[in-house]
């Protein structure tokens, strides 16, 4: 019997600096899946994945499970044996069930969920500062994208605490710092 591959998540608020962080973990052989990436793709092209998320990244609300659920699984399928790291999913209870039996059923296992710990002045302040220009980054949809995390993502923390997964590193420093931090965190088993 051949070992599952190793899966991590990256959990945080929006602006807790996953995106930067996945970037960086590629260097050290991860595949990076970005679900705000691929939506925003999806968006740009038309598909009808796009056209159908739209309207819920606009107002800063979570695209429904179903939606999101059916494309990661079919993301995972097209993706070699490298590890993976997962980039803004899951964001609710449902999907994260949903995950175990989609990374299973491609030889995959959860074996570290990461929580970027940063406290929601300091996410408010970079988002204002970054200005990337994301349609979603206006300071209303900001603080729904808040609410949003607080109310559907933050219950994820207690969800894999339970489970034995959840490693917390302090999201708050330089990225560097951070890159340490996560890096430490999943040596530390
Ligand atoms: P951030 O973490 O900064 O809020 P993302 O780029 O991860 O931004 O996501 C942008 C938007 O894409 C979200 O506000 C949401 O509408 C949608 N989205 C991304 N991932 C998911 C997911 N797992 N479930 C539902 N919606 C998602």
């Amino acid at each position: 019997m051949t070992d599952p591959v190793p899966a991590v998540v990256l959990l945080g608020p929006p602006g807790s600096g996953k995106g930067t962080q996945a970037e960086r973990l590629r260097d050290d052989g991860f595949v990076t899946l970005s679900t705000g990436d691929l939506l925003r793709e999806a968006r740009a092209a038309g598909t009808d994945l796009g056209r159908q998320a739209s309207q819920y990244m606009d107002r800063g609300d979570l695209v429904p499970d179903e939606l999101i659920v059916g494309t990661i699984r079919e993301e995972l399928g097209d993706l070699d044996g490298k590890p993976i790291l997962l980039d803004g999913f899951p964001r609710t209870v449902a999907q994260a069930d949903a995950l175990v039996g989609a990374l299973d059923a491609h030889g995959r296992e959860l074996t570290a969920v990461v929580l970027l710990d940063v406290p929601d002045e300091t996410v408010i302040e970079r988002i204002a500062g970054r200005g990337e220009g994301r349609d979603d980054d206006d300071p209303e949809t900001v603080r729904e994208r808040m609410q949003v995390y607080h109310a559907e993502t933050e219950p994820l923390v207690d969800y894999y605490e339970e489970r034995g997964l959840l490693r917390r590193v302090d999201g708050s420093g330089d990225v560097d710092d951070v890159s340490a931090g996560i890096r430490a965190a999943l040596d530390g088993g």
